[in-house]
């Protein structure tokens, strides 16, 4: 199976959305393998959005992504990336279709209340910046047989 990194930005936070999410997370069937609350800081902002380092909108990225502690989570899935990824729905929420995260939580391109890695290569990365290695949770759910089909895993 896949994982993918997810960050539950301050403008979930702040807007109380952290249940909703993580409830749409569960009920999807992604397995939750790490979850914890971190204050993020520039020096981890630069590396994670190194894209992104040389836009004049930069600043203003930081300054609303160490506005208050995000949670991080490490989610596992068949196709893990491109399933959270299409629940996210495209970067600015007044954009992204109903039914995805940004779509029914948020009106903003910036505050758009999660991330989600964009590539099996970058979740590696990203997985690897956020959490150390015993951060990470290897378990199986006991209603993974009625999650997936036998030939899906
Ligand atoms: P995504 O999060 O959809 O993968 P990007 O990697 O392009 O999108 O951007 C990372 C984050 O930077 C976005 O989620 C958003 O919070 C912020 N951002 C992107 N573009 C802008 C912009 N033009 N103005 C302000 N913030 C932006």
């Amino acid at each position: 199976m896949e994982q993918t990194l997810v960050i539950l930005k301050p403008s979930a936070v702040e807007r109380g959305l952290i249940g909703e999410v993580i409830g749409r997370i569960e009920k999807k069937g992604l397995i939750i393998s790490g979850m914890k609350m971190m204050q993020l800081d520039e020096k981890i902002l630069r590396e994670h959005y190194a894209h992104l380092v040389d836009k004049p909108f930069f600043p203003s990225i930081v300054e609303s992504m160490v506005a208050c502690p995000v949670i991080v989570m490490c989610l596992k899935g068949v196709e893990a990336v491109r399933v959270f990824r299409e629940m996210t729905g495209v970067t600015n929420g007044r954009k992204a279709a109903p039914g995805t995260l940004r779509g029914d939580y948020c009106m903003s391109g910036q505050m758009n209340i999660v991330h989600a890695s964009d590539s099996v290569e970058n979740a590696k990365i990203e997985i690897a910046r956020f959490f150390k290695p015993e951060e990470i949770f290897e378990y199986t759910p006991a209603n993974l047989t009625f999650t997936y089909g036998n030939d899906e895993l």
